[in-house]
Formats: structure tokens, C-alpha cells, sequence
């Protein structure tokens, strides 16, 4: 090989060394949102990810909006690709068990096992754990609180629901969530209900029309400084 030739090949390794690797697999990253100064919202969707999940994607992606995922660790296997895309499109994602028992009726090493199993699938999905629990039913105990915890993460539950698990009806969901809707609002909804992917557009429209940024549940407790197991917001009667 001619020295030439092996200068010219050196150079191109370098070319190649200084490439940068691209990131595919990791959020891009997420523009501050200080909810001190902007009217903030999280829409919250529970039990996923449903089978309308791409649908509701497309809609967030749409109108530049984020949501938090409180996922189910069977479906988070059986359905990896959308979890990996809500990472990739800056949504958080948290843990609501693998298999949805009430965690009040069950042994602890049961609740561990249903937290564990969860973190693993999502962090085989999209390489995140997710950080925030909220346990089925939003129903949590004591002893659950020790148990989350233990796994590091504070208890979500939520400031509304949109009902949408009941009335499964377009217009009544989002007659529900906009009712509902105040400034720092945590929202339940579902993405297995098909009226709510489908209520989605209108719905984060008239949001944004009242002057809403559709936020994660992480930059609207940011100002908490929740320690954690413990519960957000506090449920009446709930003693700690
Ligand atoms: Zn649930």
C-alpha cells in the first residue's frame, strides 16, 4: 500500500471517529417548563399502552403536547414499540403495576414483584425506568407507600378523572376533562378507551385555546419536592 494511500485511509478513520453516534433510542431533549409562569396541565393515561396508543400519539405529536404514561408491565411487553416512541417523543413514562391487583389486597411480595417486572419491561422497551408509581385503582396503604419507597419513587394519584372509562362517549369526555381542568390539574384518563383517543384532538385544542401547556406529571410536582412513597396529591383521610 502506497504511503499516500494509507495517509488518505487515516484521515477517513479520523472523519469517522468524529462522527457523532446518533442518539435514535433516547429523548430528545425536553425544553424547560417552569409552571410558575405558564398555565400547566398533565393529562395522565392509565393502563397502557392500549391499543389506540399510535393514534394518540400522533395527535400529542401534532399539537406539540405532553403526557405522562402510567403503564401496565403486560401490555408494555406485548406492545414495546409504542413505549419506546412515547420515550422518543418526550411523554413520561410511569409504573402502574404488571397485571393491575389492588395493592391493598395483596402480600407485599406481590406489590415488589408487579413494581419490578414493570421496570424491567419498560426499561427492555425504551431503556428507562420509569420513576413515578401509581398503584391500580390509585388505591395505596401504608404499606404500599413503604414499598414505593423502597424502589425510590413517589405515589401520583390524580386531581380529576375524565370519567372516560365509564361513558366511553366522545363528547362527554371531553365535556368531563374540560369541567375538570384547572391550572397544575393532574388528569386520569385511559388509552384503551377509543372515545378518548378520539376526543384527544378537540380536547388538547380547547385546552391550549384556555391557555394550557399540556406538561408532564414531573414539571408539575417539580415545585413539591415529594420524598420518596410519598402520595400526590394527598387523598382525603390519608394520615402520614
Ligand atoms: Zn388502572
Amino acid at each position: 500500500m502506497s504511503r499516500q494511500i494509507t495517509s488518505l485511509l487515516a484521515i477517513a478513520a479520523v472523519a469517522v471517529a468524529l462522527t457523532p453516534t446518533p442518539a435514535l433510542a433516547q429523548a430528545p431533549k425536553k425544553p424547560e417548563v417552569d409552571c410558575e409562569q405558564v398555565k400547566c396541565i398533565a393529562l395522565t393515561f392509565d393502563d397502557g399502552p392500549g391499543k389506540h396508543a399510535g393514534k394518540l400519539l400522533d395527535t400529542l405529536k401534532k399539537y406539540d403536547a405532553k403526557a405522562t404514561f402510567f403503564l401496565e408491565g403486560q401490555y408494555v411487553n406485548s406492545r414495546p414499540a409504542y413505549v419506546k416512541r412515547m420515550v422518543q417523543e418526550g411523554h413520561e413514562l410511569g409504573n402502574h403495576s404488571y397485571k393491575h391487583p389492588d395493592f391493598t389486597k395483596v402480600d407485599p411480595w406481590v406489590i415488589k414483584s408487579e413494581i419490578q417486572r414493570t421496570q424491567d419491561a419498560v426499561k427492555k422497551a425504551a431503556g428507562v425506568e420509569p420513576k413515578l408509581l401509581r398503584p391500580p385503582y390509585g388505591l395505596a396503604d401504608l404499606q404500599v407507600s413503604d414499598i414505593a419507597a423502597e424502589f425510590g419513587m413517589p405515589i401520583i394519584l390524580w386531581t380529576a378523572g375524565s370519567n372516560d372509562w365509564n361513558t366511553k362517549n366522545v363528547e362527554a369526555i371531553k365535556k368531563k376533562t374540560l369541567e375538570v381542568a384547572e391550572r397544575d390539574g393532574i388528569i386520569l384518563m385511559h388509552d384503551w378507551v377509543e372515545q378518548t383517543v378520539q376526543a384527544m384532538p378537540s380536547i388538547v385544542k380547547s385546552l391550549q385555546a384556555k391557555g394550557y401547556t399540556l406538561v408532564t406529571v414531573s414539571d408539575i410536582i417539580k415545585r413539591q419536592e415529594l420524598q420518596p412513597g410519598d402520595v400526590f396529591p394527598l387523598p382525603e383521610g390519608w394520615d402520614k
